[in-house]
């Protein structure tokens, strides 16, 4: 059952529906994919400034630099904008919330794929960045306008990630600090699995390079002189990929691979990057035993050197978040919305925000598909419904 409260919220929401379609549309077109700074400081303003009418104060932090092998990979980006917090704290509420979510997508900023388009019948919309997360964005903010609007008041704090999509390298120690600066729940607006379900256990992630030095050589001349790190790289990244053991929670990938520039001059240097995923503390054992095992012949060649960073710790359901996670989902039947329970590969702030401490769920937003592709997709009555959902999960969490 919803309180009269609660009523005036959801029926609020609810006349918002075509005004959530144009914000979208409005946020999708901005081309902030990844590494293109003005469009992630133009995406940032346009948060700040709903935030700041809702009484917030906007703090920035500046971010680490990734490290330089890391930079020069598959993760590359420009510097991201700092990380931003906007605080609209109550300091004698007994709960606080830490909203968080990010400004940046996987798509190309001067792609094709680069504004919502919404099907004839009005229900589906496609666009980069539609349901992770401009789509989870829009629902948190809208949630929070309509507490205020509605007179309930829950102290808040909003967390923006201008890297997430790249590892939240820049941001991370910033949103540690901030995830424990004594809140005491933790949102996270990501994407809903394509059911509605909410994500109560995420794995662990972690990221590598192998780099192999050679020998350079003439093909034709002096084949045999040469030392090919190309196929020391090749052996190496057999290896790393037999670590993958998915029935005990370790997978590997490995992708982008690069070695020299010619095809008649034996490679003197080659790398590879990749991905590790452990879904518990074992397999992360094995993954980083593994891969440093890999490091060889150094003052020798042909060498390899692995550089190994374990970023996104995993998530597990601890007691706490199960308990958010059913508040969740009592707010969501009192709506006549389901709200199950599922697991994924996949990692996101969530899981650095729950490693300082606190209890967090972090699929929220909206209802979608086809994430990271350029056929990501929306369910648009989802808008309203998530919004609704995150209103009154917060409205019970700053009454309880
Ligand atoms: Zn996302």
């Amino acid at each position: 059952m919803l309180s009269a409260t609660e009523q005036r919220l959801v029926d609020g929401i609810a006349r918002r529906h075509d005004e959530l379609v144009r914000d979208l549309a409005t946020w999708v077109a901005v081309p902030s994919g990844r590494g293109y700074s003005s469009a992630l400081e133009e995406m940032r303003g346009l948060l700040i400034g709903r935030l700041v009418k809702l009484g917030a104060t906007p703090h920035e932090v500046q971010g680490a630099v990734a490290p330089t092998w890391l930079r020069e990979g598959p993760t590359n980006a420009a510097e991201p904008p700092p990380f931003l917090v906007c605080r609209r704290l109550r300091p004698n509420a007994k709960t606080h919330i830490l909203l968080c979510g990010h400004v940046d997508t996987v798509h190309d900023p001067a792609g094709r794929f680069n504004r919502l388009v919404i099907s004839q019948d009005g229900t589906k919309a496609t666009g980069p960045g539609c349901a992770d997360m401009k789509g989870g964005l829009l629902v948190a903010i809208a949630a929070l306008e309509a507490l205020e609007s509605a007179g309930v008041p829950v102290s808040w704090s909003f967390a923006i990630v201008s890297d997430e999509e790249t590892g939240t390298f820049h941001a991370d120690a910033a949103l540690r600090d901030e995830a424990a600066r004594g809140y005491t729940h933790g949102l996270v607006f990501e994407p809903a699995l394509p059911d509605g379900s909410l994500v109560v256990e995420r794995p662990g992630s972690g990221q590598f390079m192998i780099e192999c030095r050679g020998r350079s050589a003439h093909v034709g001349r002096d084949f045999v002189k040469g030392i090919s790190a190309v196929r020391a790289l090749a052996d190496a990244t057999i290896g790393a990929l037999s670590l993958a053991d998915p029935a005990r929670g370790l997978l590997v990938n490995i992708g982008p691979l690069e070695g020299n520039d010619a095809t008649n001059i034996v490679p003197d240097r080659a790398r590879a990057w990749g991905n590790v995923r452990c879904t518990n503390s074992a397999a992360q054992a094995t993954a980083k035993e593994g891969l440093l095992a890999l490091n060889a012949n150094h003052g020798q060649l042909p060498s390899t050197h692995v550089e190994l960073l374990f970023n996104r710790p995993s998530k597990p359901k601890t007691p706490a978040v199960e308990q958010l996670a059913m508040q969740a989902r009592s707010a969501a039947e009192s709506l006549g919305q389901q709200l199950p329970f599922g697991v994924t590969g996949g990692v996101c702030d969530g899981n650095n925000m729950q490693a300082a401490g606190l209890p967090v769920i972090d699929t929220l937003g909206v209802r979608g598909g086809g994430l990271h592709t350029l056929d990501e997709w929306i369910d648009l009555s989802s808008l309203v419904q998530r919004t609704q959902l995150a209103a009154v999960l917060m409205a019970r969490l700053a009454s309880a």
